[in-house]
């Protein structure tokens, strides 16, 4: 038995049509089904499969509504949909495709055709994440990309918002970066980049805690839940765990490479939005640079 069967959720309420798929396909994919049309949605949001076979014609809740709120749902809206249904209509077939399925299969089944189908989009589907992941990564470190930090600081700051809590903010600039790579070179430079990103990720305790690329040499750090204390020990540890990489800089400060942080605290009672946190770390990071970089400045 594979390690990564593709896990698949049936919605259908006739167990005859779920047990001969179980029968057929159960050294294939991973196979959960739910009868329960109400509660199918909040399955596949706790399940996460690769894919959906979904019924339309069940008594509680008709399968377009079940549809319809896996597309509505952000969490659900990206898994791929098959009817699988009694329903032999053009119009039933049009109306699933319009709402988001991925493919339409009327009863009775025949089992080769199904399972490529589902291949297809299993395979669309793998494809499909692939492709979303590396538009979410920094192609070089590997930790979140700038779209992906907006999204994090965003999604965050709300959390934070809610439970009213304080969120801060670093943002980290290597010095004298442009030096570093005439003298060594773009690839000693890209090597460099990886390095203090490594250093800087071992020093993270939190989960939540997320250090991203912003750009170029620059990189945030989001901290919920941290307050403008806690986000200085965490940045000197930061700044520490670089100097500590002993990596030379003939032309940067200490001759080594080092860099500066700007931070910025939203308070647990209110104040800044999330873009205003951005332009505060960033004001503090060119006053540290200012003050001849190596060096951390909040408010
Ligand atoms: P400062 O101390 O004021 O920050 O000076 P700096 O030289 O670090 O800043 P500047 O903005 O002048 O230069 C940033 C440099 O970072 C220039 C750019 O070539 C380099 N850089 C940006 N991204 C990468 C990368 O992915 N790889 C490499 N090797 N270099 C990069
Ligand atoms: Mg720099
Ligand atoms: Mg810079």
């Amino acid at each position: 038995m594979s390690v990564d069967r593709s896990k698949i959720v049936i919605v259908d309420d006739e167990p005859r049509f779920v047990e001969s798929l179980q029968t057929l396909f159960r050294d294939r994919y991973e196979i959960l089904s739910t009868q329960n049309s109400r509660t199918a949605t909040e399955m596949v949001r706790a399940e996460q499969p690769q894919l959906i076979l979904l019924n339309l014609n069940m008594p509680e809740m008709d399968g377009y509504h079940v549809l319809w709120q896996i597309k509505q749902n952000r969490e659900t809206a990206d898994i791929p949909i098959i009817v699988v249904t009694g329903l032999h209509e053009v119009a039933d077939e049009t109306k699933s495709l319009r709402m988001g399925a991925v493919d339409f299969i009327t009863k009775p089944y025949h089992p080769e055709i199904l399972q490529a189908r589902i291949d297809n989009q299993l395979e669309l589907k793998r494809q499909k994440d692939f492709f979303k992941d590396l538009s979410y990564e920094d192609y070089l470190t590997k930790i979140p990309n700038r779209r992906s930090f907006n999204e994090i600081l965003e999604r965050e700051y709300r959390r934070c918002r809610r439970n009213h809590s304080c969120l801060s903010l670093l943002m980290i600039d290597v010095d004298h970066f442009k030096k570093y790579n005439d003298i060594y070179g773009h690839v000693a430079g890209d090597r460099c980049l990886k390095r203090i990103v490594s250093a800087m990720n071992q020093q993270l305790r939190r989960p939540s805690d997320r250090l991203a690329r912003f750009g170029g040499e620059e990189f945030a750090c989001v901290l919920p839940e941290t307050d403008s204390t806690g986000a200085k020990t965490l940045a000197i540890s930061l700044q520490q765990a670089i100097l500590n990489l002993h990596m030379v800089h003939a032309e940067g400060i200490k001759h080594r490479v080092t860099v500066s942080i700007g931070i910025a605290t939203s308070e647990a009672s209110g104040g800044c939005e999330a873009d205003q946190l951005i332009g505060t770390a960033d004001r503090y990071l060119y006053l540290a640079k200012n003050q001849g970089r190596n060096t951390i400045c909040c408010v």
